[in-house]
């Protein structure tokens, strides 16, 4: 006997057809004997919708009415499958963040998870009934209640795994695990049996959507092995979970040591949510980066990339740095107010361009991993306009219109491409 945390997202609780389904996939691991804690996301669009309906309320609201509304669209799933399980005759009942409780502090629309006590909710579960959880919300101490930001059912899951101490964490979505590229742009990209905490964390904040981030940095932290599969395979024909095995379907996410045969590139990912700033002719003397991005972290704008050039009169130089899009007004506002201060010529902002990552554990151990894809950008021709490098990732900064090529360019380079 195991106990299991199993998560469905909105496509897979799409409509009470879908949520029927999900059922199914419990009672398979009822019918085993096993434990569950099932996390549930609201139904496909509902998110948006609310959030939408908040807006149109008022474009600036009270945060912790905000997270009362959004909430609402897991109470209905997980009442929903609660009720579906019974009448299968299946033991079972819904918890909402605050019945569980899922405690957090008070950072409305992105709250952090504090704790999860041990509680009736623990022994229920543990005695066997099959506990249906609200995915996405908590309470604060002050008694209202919270939300985890976009995608926070996979942090809920992961936070309950944890508390339950749990022999797995399923997360069931619409794809059948974690691939080495985005498989709409490359049509060659392969499910990974493995993927260490590490890379997934990378890939994760670097476009793949697979996992809320949070959750990775939280199974790291807790050492919860994830095992990412589709809801939509037959539920009859799945295995049921086995003390000490792990089904073959779906990517697990787990501990670097786990993974015998470490890529140097386990994956390609790239996102267009960035926009690249500008600033011409920027005077070349200490200080003038603190007094660009001491602006900007005091607006709480997070810069990514950062390219200074080298000037070539040793009086002035152009840089360039990138900024989420959706901050990029923001940005130019800051710029401009301190522009007596930084002293430049012009700043130009642009969103048409897309930053492509490279990732893998094995990087750490072998050199010449950027040099070879610097050398196979060039080749076609595509122009490198900022780096950023860390211990398990190179990203560069290119012209969207070349997204496609660059994506597929580097899957063929590193063997990632499927027969
Ligand atoms: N329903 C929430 C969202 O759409 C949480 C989740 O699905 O994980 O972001
Ligand atoms: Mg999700």
């Amino acid at each position: 006997m195991v106990l299991l945390v199993m998560k469905f997202g909105g496509t897979s609780v799409a409509d009470v057809d879908h949520i029927r389904n999900v059922a199914r996939h419990v009672k398979r691991e009822v019918d085993a004997g096993n434990q569950c804690a099932v996390v549930v996301s609201a139904m496909a669009g509902q998110t948006n919708q609310l959030i939408e309906w908040t807006r149109e309320a008022a474009r600036l609201h009270d945060t912790r009415e905000y997270d009362s509304v959004v909430a609402s669209g897991e109470q209905v799933t997980s009442g929903l499958l609660a009720i579906i399980l019974q009448d299968m005759g299946i033991s079972s009942r819904s918890w909402l963040g605050w019945q569980v409780p899922i405690k957090t502090d008070s950072a409305h629309g992105s709250a952090r998870i504090q704790e999860i006590p041990n509680s009736q909710f623990v022994d229920r579960v543990r005695g066997g009934e099959v506990g249906v959880v609200a995915g996405f919300q908590g309470i604060s101490e002050e008694n209202r209640i919270t939300t985890f930001g976009r995608g926070g059912s996979d942090t809920s899951a992961v936070a309950l795994a944890a508390a339950l101490n749990a022999d797995r964490c399923d997360i069931y979505t619409d794809v059948d695990g974690v691939y080495t590229s985005d498989p709409r742009i490359v049509q060659k990209a392969q499910r990974l049996d493995r993927i260490s905490y590490e890379e997934m964390l990378e890939m994760a904040s670097l476009g793949a959507k697979v996992l809320q981030t949070r959750s990775v940095e939280m199974a790291m932290v807790h050492n919860v092995r994830i095992q990412v599969r589709s809801s939509f395979e037959n539920p009859e024909e799945l295995e049921p979970a086995t003390e000490g095995t792990w089904t073959g379907s779906g990517t697990l996410v787990c501990d670097e040591d786990e993974i015998v045969e470490k890529q140097i590139v386990s994956g390609i990912a790239y996102t267009k949510d960035e926009a690249k700033v500008t600033l011409l002719k920027v005077a070349d003397k200490p200080g003038v980066a603190a007094s660009v991005f001491g602006p900007l972290a005091d607006a709480s704008i997070n810069v990514d990339m950062i390219v200074q050039n080298v000037s070539d009169d040793g009086n002035y130089t152009d840089l360039t740095f990138t900024v989420m899009s959706n901050d990029l007004d923001k940005t130019i506002k800051v710029i401009e107010a301190a522009r007596s201060e930084i002293g430049y010529s012009d700043v130009k902002g642009s969103t048409d361009v897309v930053k492509v990552s490279i990732i893998g554990v094995g990087m750490r151990s072998h050199a010449g991993v950027a040099a070879k894809m610097f050398q196979a950008l060039a080749e076609k021709g595509i122009n490198i306009q900022a780096i950023t490098t860390s211990e398990i990732k190179v990203s560069i900064l290119i012209d969207s219109a070349y997204t496609e090529l660059a994506v597929r360019t580097l899957h063929s380079l590193y063997d990632l491409d499927a027969e």
